[in-house]
C-alpha cells in the first residue's frame, strides 16, 4: 500500500543507477523515527523529497499494537513529536490512551509534510538499510518491498538515512503451563476474556507498568473481581505524585527530571547497582516498605498504588514456574517451592515484559555509518534510553555534523540489560545525564527549547532555567563522574559503553 501525505513525492532517479533517490529516508514512524523525521525538517531545504517507510498500516510504532488499556506513564503533553501540541484541551497531567498517542503521533505528518515533500509507504518491510558508494559518493540503500511480497523488492538510495526500527520489542505470547484447566492469556486478549468469564480470579504475573496497567484494567471492568499479583523480586515504581505536582505545587515541590537524573547518576559509582535500586525505593518510590529489587523507570502515582494495594486479594513475591492439575484442581508452583491451590478457570495474564525477551540480541548497529550517510536509533549503540529523546537530539547533532567527537556516549542498552538490570539503570541514568549537559553546551537554547519531550517542561521557567544554570554550573565534575561509571560499567560487563569518536 503506498499512500502520500499531502503531497506526491516524485523522486529523482538516479542518473546511472536509475533507482528512485531521495534527500532523506526514514524507517520507523515510531515516536523516534517521526522526531528524527521533524527534526531533520530544520535542516533540508523546502519541499525536499522525503520516504518515510513503515510495516505497520500506519504512524505510532508500538502504539498501533500494544494492548488496549495501556496509558502513558507521563503526562500526554511531553509525549510529542518536536514541540506538536496535543490537538485538544485536557488537563496536564491527563495521561493519554493507546489509540490517543497513536492518533497524535499521526497527526505530526500534517505539518512535517507542509515543509517537505513526503511519501509514505506504509505496509512496507525495509529488508536491508545500508550506507553504500555509488558513483555520486555514500549513499544510503535501502532495500523495501510490501509486507509479505519479497518478489516486489526493490532499492532506493538516499542522501541520507535514519533507521529507527524501535528496540528489540516483540508482543508477549500466552506463557505455557501443564495445567489444562486454567486460560493462559497475553494483555491484548485481557478485556474479552473478562467479559466471556465473568467469575474466574486473575492472577497477572509480572508487578511492572503492564502488570499494574492490567491490574487497574481488571478493577475498572470489575471492582470485586478477585485479582492475584506474582510480582517476582518486585518493581519500584517513580512517585508521579511527588515528581510531577500538579498546580501551585509545580512552584514550591517536586524535582525537576533532570534533577532526577542527575541523582540516579550521581549516586551511582558504576559498581553499587543494588545498593542504587534500594535508594531508589527508600527515597523515590511510590512503596519505599515494599522491598522490591528492580526499577524499570516506570511511574505510578500515590492514587494508582493505593488502589492497587486496595484491589489485590493477595500478592505472590516470588516467581511462578508452573501450573500443574492434580486431583483437587491446578496448583500454582513458585520457584522458591511453595505450591498455591487455584480455582479451574482462571486466567493468568503474562505481564512479564516484551523488551530484549528474543533468544538473541538484535542486529548490532553503529549509531552512525562510517561517511555519516545514515544515523541508527537502535538498541546496540543507543544514545539515550528512550528512544523518542534520542531521535531529537540525535537528528538534530546528525545534521549538524556535531554528533563525533563532542563527548557524546553510546552504549550497548541491549547487552547489558540482558547481563544486569539494575547497573542497566545506573549506566542509562548516567548516560543520559552526560548526553543532556554535552547537548546542553553545544546546542542552542532555543533549539533545546523546542524538545516537547523534556520532562522538565512540567515546571514553570523559572525553575527550568534555574536548573539549566546549576547543569552548566557542574557540568565539568558532573560530565567526569558519568564518564568514570561508564567506563567502569564497559569494564565489569565486557560490554560497549563509549564516546563517540
Ligand atoms: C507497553 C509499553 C508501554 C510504554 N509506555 C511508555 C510511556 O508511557 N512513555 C514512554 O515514554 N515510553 C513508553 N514505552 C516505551 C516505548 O518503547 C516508546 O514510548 C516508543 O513508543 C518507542 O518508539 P520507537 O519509535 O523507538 O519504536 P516503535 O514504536 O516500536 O516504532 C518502530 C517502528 O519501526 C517499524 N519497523 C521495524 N522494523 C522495520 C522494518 N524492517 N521495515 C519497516 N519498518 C520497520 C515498526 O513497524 C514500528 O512501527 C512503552 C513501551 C511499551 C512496550
Amino acid at each position: 500500500m503506498d499512500s502520500n501525505t499531502s503531497k506526491q513525492t516524485e523522486p529523482l532517479k538516479n542518473e546511472r543507477s536509475g533507482r528512485a533517490t531521495y534527500d532523506l529516508a526514514v524507517v520507523g514512524a515510531g515516536v523516534a523515527g517521526l522526531n528524527a523525521l521533524n527534526a531533520a525538517t530544520d535542516y533540508l531545504p523546502r519541499g525536499a523529497r522525503v520516504l518515510l517507510v513503515d510495516q505497520k498500516d500506519a504512524a505510532g510504532g508500538m502504539w498501533n499494537t500494544a494492548y488496549d488499556y495501556v496509558r502513558l506513564h507521563q503526562p500526554h503533553p511531553m509525549f510529542t513529536v518536536g514541540d506538536l501540541r496535543w490537538n485538544w484541551r485536557k488537563p496536564r497531567q491527563y495521561l493519554a490512551a493507546r489509540d490517543e498517542v497513536r492518533s497524535h503521533l499521526s497527526s505530526s505528518l500534517g505539518p512535517i509534510a507542509d515543509k517537505v515533500s513526503l511519501l509514505t509507504q506504509f505496509g512496507h518491510t525495509v529488508e536491508r538499510c545500508a550506507e553504500v558508494e555509488t558513483t555520486n559518493g555514500a549513499m544510503a540503500e535501502l532495500v523495501i518491498h510490501p509486507n509479505g511480497n519479497p518478489n516486489q523488492q526493490r532499492s532506493i538510495l538516499a542522501k541520507r538515512a535514519v533507521y529507527a526500527t524501535g528496540l528489540n520489542y516483540s508482543l508477549a505470547d500466552p506463557l505455557v503451563f501443564s495445567s489444562q484447566k486454567v486460560l493462559s492469556i497475553v494483555p491484548q486478549d485481557l478485556l474479552q476474556t473478562l467479559k466471556d468469564n465473568p467469575d474466574a480470579p486473575v492472577f497477572v504475573i509480572g508487578g511492572g507498568k503492564t502488570g499494574m496497567d492490567t491490574i487497574l484494567a481488571t478493577l475498572a471492568a470489575e471492582a470485586k473481581r478477585s485479582v492475584t499479583l506474582i510480582n517476582g523480586g518486585g518493581t519500584n515504581f517513580l512517585n508521579r505524585t511527588r515528581y510531577l505536582p500538579t498546580g501551585l505545587k509545580r512552584w514550591i515541590s517536586g524535582q525537576l527530571a533532570s534533577r532526577v537524573f542527575k541523582e540516579l547518576a550521581t549516586e551511582f559509582n558504576g559498581e553499587n547497582e543494588d545498593q542504587l535500586i534500594e535508594y531508589i525505593r527508600l527515597n523515590l518510590s511510590t512503596d519505599p516498605d515494599a522491598k522490591s529489587r528492580t526499577f524499570l523507570y516506570g511511574l505510578q502515582s500515590q492514587e494508582e498504588h493505593a488502589q492497587v494495594q486496595s484491589g489485590l486479594a493477595n500478592t505472590i513475591s516470588d516467581y511462578l514456574t508452573d501450573v500443574v492439575d492434580n486431583a483437587g484442581g491446578p496448583i500454582l508452583f513458585t520457584r522458591n517451592g511453595t505450591e498455591t491451590p487455584v480455582p479451574t478457570g482462571s486466567i493468568f495474564v503474562n505481564c512479564t515484559g516484551s523488551f530484549f525477551r528474543s533468544e538473541t540480541l538484535s542486529e548490532p548497529r553503529e549509531i552512525l555509518s562510517e561517511n555519516n550517510k545514515m544515523l541508527s536509533l537502535t538498541s546496540r549503540d543507543s544514545f539515550h534510553f528512550l528512544t523518542s529523546v534520542a531521535g531529537f537530539f540525535t537528528c538534530h547533532l546528525f545534521f549538524r555534523g556535531q554528533l563525533r567527537g563532542y563527548g557524546f556516549y553510546t552504549m550497548d542498552l541491549e547487552d547489558l540489560f540482558r547481563k544486569n538490570r539494575n547497573a542497566w539503570v545506573g549506566a542509562t541514568a548516567a548516560q543520559a545525564y552526560l548526553n543532556q549537559v554535552m547537548a546542553l553546551k553545544i546546542l542552542p537554547l532555543t533549539l533545546l527549547n523546542r524538545c516537547g519531550l523534556d520532562m522538565d517542561r512540567w515546571y514553570p521557567l523559572p525553575r527550568r532555567l534555574a536548573a539549566l544554570v546549576s547543569m552548566k554550573r557542574n557540568a565539568e565534575c558532573d560530565v567526569a563522574h558519568c564518564r568514570k561509571v561508564l567506563d567502569s560499567i564497559a569494564r565489569r560487563f565486557e560490554t560497549h559503553s563509549k564516546q563517540l569518536t
